[in-house]
């Protein structure tokens, strides 16, 4: 019984993807779950709590899911979930600007469980659309309990509450099924369809709308952002567009806070000296730990404090989806799943998300290649390394045009790599991965008016302070390793200098130097570092004494020996390299073989390999 229930009755909440199931376990339990409109955010249940009338209640955020048909391993977690009965009700949260849809799921839960509670979600966007939901008739049709909300606005919400309470304390009778069995064999399409069908028609009873109107906006959205004519080239506009921004909007903080940053350095140092710390601590402070966390800080902070949020916009807006129907034809020639563009877009921001991501995609060998391909794009944290090079090396002087050309070019390094990740789906799906593509019905969720403030904070907090935390949690001990390489010596020369010399031929024929593969190697943990560690190996073989600013970097790296052609090889080996240590763990605990981790690290190595001795043998003959 309920009551006995250690944390009070339990509320499993499922519903489509999409719907505002976590704005509606937020709002009823207070607790701040991060979600983003992609599929596959949610992968894990989450628990919470709220206490109504004295009586506390446990809330279970089940995967969102279409159907309890199991298909993928979230909507295995979903059906397991309610079949196992640990919960005393299940509340279905539906869409109320397209319930007809959302109707399908609440049909087989009926069918599932009992007693059962439908939350009308979006009841706002509804209204905007000119489509009106009868509460009444749709709780009549369906035999239990529907309360209507705007969970954003927290309207419905007291409701909801009271009427959970009741179907907890007194259930109505369960109804008499009315049974979707479809034709006479049975089967699981059958049924489906049959809950489809029975599905728009009660949502033709219950839902009223002036079709042209309601569908106005999306239509003429979707005909500029998928149709076939404009589709990529505005998905390319919107691209340049952010990176643009990015781009233009970063330098000018990151000089201020490198600035800042380095000129705490020689207080910091000063300070120490007077407490009288042993040279060997102020060096391994200063010049290991503070100067690496300084460079992490005032170069990564800037362009991803842009970057994240106007990326959770477009994300939040529904445009997401649109991406992946525009590549989805090109995956499907490369033998991939049409979803392997939403896995990659997640990689974008950080790819051991993206690989956690390829649970949304069903087949397990368009899974695979999925996972192995992801590293191809460049996440988060190399895009600042992408970002100094081109402002170094490529496209010098500030203004209007120097920033677009270098958007333009950071946009080249996305393109190609795209390229690549769908010339690698093509590789493996042709040798170790063959197979048919599997056909897949991919939703087009309707736009919705993103919360601009609710984004800025949610992305600044949530992602930028998670990466910038990640990278200095990194960088602080990556540092104090580096210091420590370079004033070890081992037979008259520093181990750092050591190591570097014996990874020089390799780096020399890639078009590098042994100082910057040593980078790459210590950026193992995280890319984020691999500049500073480049930095820090020349700093220390003591070339020059502080970088601060772009100029002084420049002096260091041409100092060093570094042409635009190591700048090119540098940016290809940064675009194409083994996956960080977080996303090859992250491919194991996804594939549980050494063998496809091995493989996932081994294809982008050698395809970045292969490039840069390409070009840098291409240079010598020039
Ligand atoms: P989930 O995928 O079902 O967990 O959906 P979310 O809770 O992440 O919500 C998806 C998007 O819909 C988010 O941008 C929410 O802010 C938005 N949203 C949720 N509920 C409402 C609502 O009642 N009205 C409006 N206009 N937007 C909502």
């Amino acid at each position: 019984m309920a009551e006995t229930r250690a944390g009070g009755p339990v509320i499993a909440l499922v519903g489509n993807p999409n719907v505002g199931k976590s704005t509606v376990f937020n709002a009823l339990t207070g607790l701040k779950q991060h979600t983003g409109n992609w599929p596959g955010k949610t992968v894990s249940t989450a628990r919470g709590e709220y206490t109504y009338h004295g009586r506390r209640y446990t809330l279970v955020d089940l995967p969102g899911t279409y159907s309890l048909t199991p298909g993928s391993a979230d909507e295995e977690v979903t059906r397991d979930y309610l079949l196992s009965g640990q919960a005393d009700v299940t509340l279905v949260v539906a869409d109320a600007t397209c319930l007809a849809r959302n109707l399908a799921l609440v049909l087989q839960v009926l069918e599932t469980c009992w007693p059962v509670v439908v939350c009308v979600n979006l009841l706002d966007e509804a209204a905007k659309k000119h489509i009106q939901v009868d509460l009444t008739a749709l709780q009549d049709r369906l035999g239990c309990p529907v309360v209507g909300a705007s969970a954003r606005d927290g309207y419905g919400l007291a409701a909801l509450r009271g009427v959970l309470e009741e179907a907890v304390l007194h259930p109505l009778p369960r109804p008499t099924p009315v049974l979707c069995t479809g034709c006479a064999c049975g089967c699981e399409d059958c049924r489906a369809a049959a809950f489809v069908a029975r599905a728009a028609a009660i949502a033709e009873e219950a839902v009223t709308m002036d079709q042209a109107r309601a569908q106005r906006r999306d239509r003429l959205l979707d005909r500029l952002l998928t149709s076939r004519a404009t589709g990529i080239p505005v998905m390319l506009a919107l691209l340049a567009g952010i990176l643009w921004l990015t781009m233009a909007g970063a330098n000018v903080p990151s000089e201020l806070l490198s600035n800042l940053l380095f000129s705490w350095q020689e207080p910091l140092r000063g300070l120490l000296h007077n407490l009288g710390a042993p040279w060997w601590l102020e060096g391994a402070v200063v010049d290991g730990i503070y100067r690496t966390v300084a460079w992490v800080v005032s170069v990564m902070l800037p362009p991803m404090a842009i970057f994240f949020p106007l990326f959770t916009l477009l994300e939040d807006a529904g445009y997401l989806p649109r991406v992946a129907f525009n590549l989805d034809h090109f995956f499907q020639r490369a033998g991939a799943h049409g979803r392997q563009a939403l896995t990659m877009c997640m990689g974008l921001g950080c790819n051991a998300c993206g690989v956690m991501g390829c649970r949304i995609i069903q087949s397990p060998r368009e899974r695979l290649i999925a996972i192995l391909t992801n590293a191809f794009v460049p996440c988060n944290g190399r895009f600042p390394t992408l970002i100094a090079l081109i402002s170094l090396f490529f496209v010098t002087g500030t203004g209007l045009w120097s920033d677009l050309g270098a958007a333009a070019l950071l946009m080249g390094a996305i393109v190609l790599a795209v390229a690549m990740t769908l010339w690698a789906s093509r590789l493996l799906s042709a040798t170790v991965l063959r197979g048919q593509p599997s056909a897949f019905s991919l939703e087009l969720p309707p736009y919705r008016t993103p919360q601009v403030g609710q984004v800025l904070l949610r992305s600044l907090l949530d992602r930028t302070a998670f990466v910038l935390g990640r990278a200095v949690a990194v960088a602080a001990p990556a540092g104090l390793l580096i210091w420590a390489a370079a004033n070890v010596a081992v037979g008259g020369a520093s181990v750092l200098s050591r190591l570097a010399g014996f990874l020089d031929p390799l780096g020399r024929f890639l078009g590098m130097d042994g100082f910057i593969l040593l980078a790459f190697l210590l950026g193992f943990p995280a890319n984020e570092i691999v500049v500073p560690c480049i930095l820090m190996g020349y700093l220390a073989a003591g070339s020059l004494t502080g970088y601060g600013s772009l100029g002084e970097l420049h002096a260091l790296l041409t100092a060093n020996g570094w042409t635009a052609a190591t700048a090119a090889c540098v940016l290809l080996f940064t675009l194409f390299h083994f996956p960080c240590g977080t996303t090859c763990l992250t491919i194991w605990r996804e594939t549980r073989s050494l063998k496809w981790t091995a493989l996932a690290v081994a294809l982008p190595t050698a395809v970045g390999m292969g490039l840069c001795a390409a070009v840098n043998l291409l240079c010598q003959i020039l």
